[in-house]
């Protein structure tokens, strides 16, 4: 899933100071899982923006709604004609939401509500991990399921480094090498012996290194009909 936070309350307001009608749109899917952009964070910010405009004796007309997901257009298509109803959307969808409004409806002022980061999953009631790149060119198989262009801070393919001190990261005390963790887990499995193989340079083209990828499936646009 995509994880992400939302913006600051004041950096919000700020970005909306000039507006009177606006809609707050929230997403169904990964925002909501990490609570950074649901109905529930939507109805939360209209409440918090209402209170601050009230404070500041300004005018606001807010309305807080969810669709299922902001980054397919059959939702979008669903509220366009409420979107074009406002005089700005502040998006609570992930970075690939708000594009995807913008490209879909593209007079509409679309502005970010979240900062989106990484990646990853819930690790725990709060904690949520970056786990994956999206490199292009997934090496987990090679690594046993421990994601080293994630989780190492260097992204090598044949560690550890002379960094790595007692099962930790040299970046931060608080963090795993990663490859400590897939030596760990090759010697658990009695694999040791494959971490002797040198993995040959990555080709980086693939990844976001390559510039924007665009994934084509043939079989599926027939299907369609397209
Ligand atoms: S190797 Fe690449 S695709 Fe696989 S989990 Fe890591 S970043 Fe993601
Ligand atoms: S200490 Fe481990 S995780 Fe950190 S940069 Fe070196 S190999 Fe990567």
């Amino acid at each position: 899933m995509i994880i992400a936070e939302r913006k600051p309350l004041q950096q919000i307001f700020e970005m909306l100071k000039s507006y009177r009608r606006i809609g707050i749109l929230g997403c169904g899917t990964c925002v909501t899982v990490c609570m950074a952009g649901g109905q529930k964070e939507a109805e939360e910010l209209a409440a918090a923006l209402t209170i601050h405009r009230r404070r500041e004796k300004e005018p606001v007309e807010v309305e807080a709604f969810t669709i299922e997901r902001q980054c397919e257009y059959e939702y979008i298509e669903q509220v366009k004609d409420r979107l074009a109803g406002y005089e700005v959307i502040l998006s609570l969808g992930c970075g690939v939401g708000v594009q995807t409004l913008v490209e879909r409806m593209p007079e509409l002022r679309v502005l970010p509500g979240v900062n989106t980061q990484s990646m990853g999953y819930p690790l725990e009631q709060g904690v949520w991990v970056e786990r994956c790149l999206g490199c292009g060119d997934c090496v987990l198989h090679v690594t046993l399921g421990i994601c080293p262009i994630t989780r190492c801070a260097k992204s090598i393919l044949n560690g550890p480094c002379g960094g790595s001190s007692g099962g930790k990261c040299e970046i931060d005390p608080e963090v795993d090498c990663a490859w400590h963790l897939i030596h760990e887990r090759m010697e658990k499995m009695g694999r040791l012996s494959e971490l002797q193989a040198i993995q040959p340079p990555k080709d980086w083209s693939v990844s976001h290194h390559g510039g924007p990828r665009t994934v084509v499936r043939e079989e599926v646009k027939l299907d369609r009909g397209q």
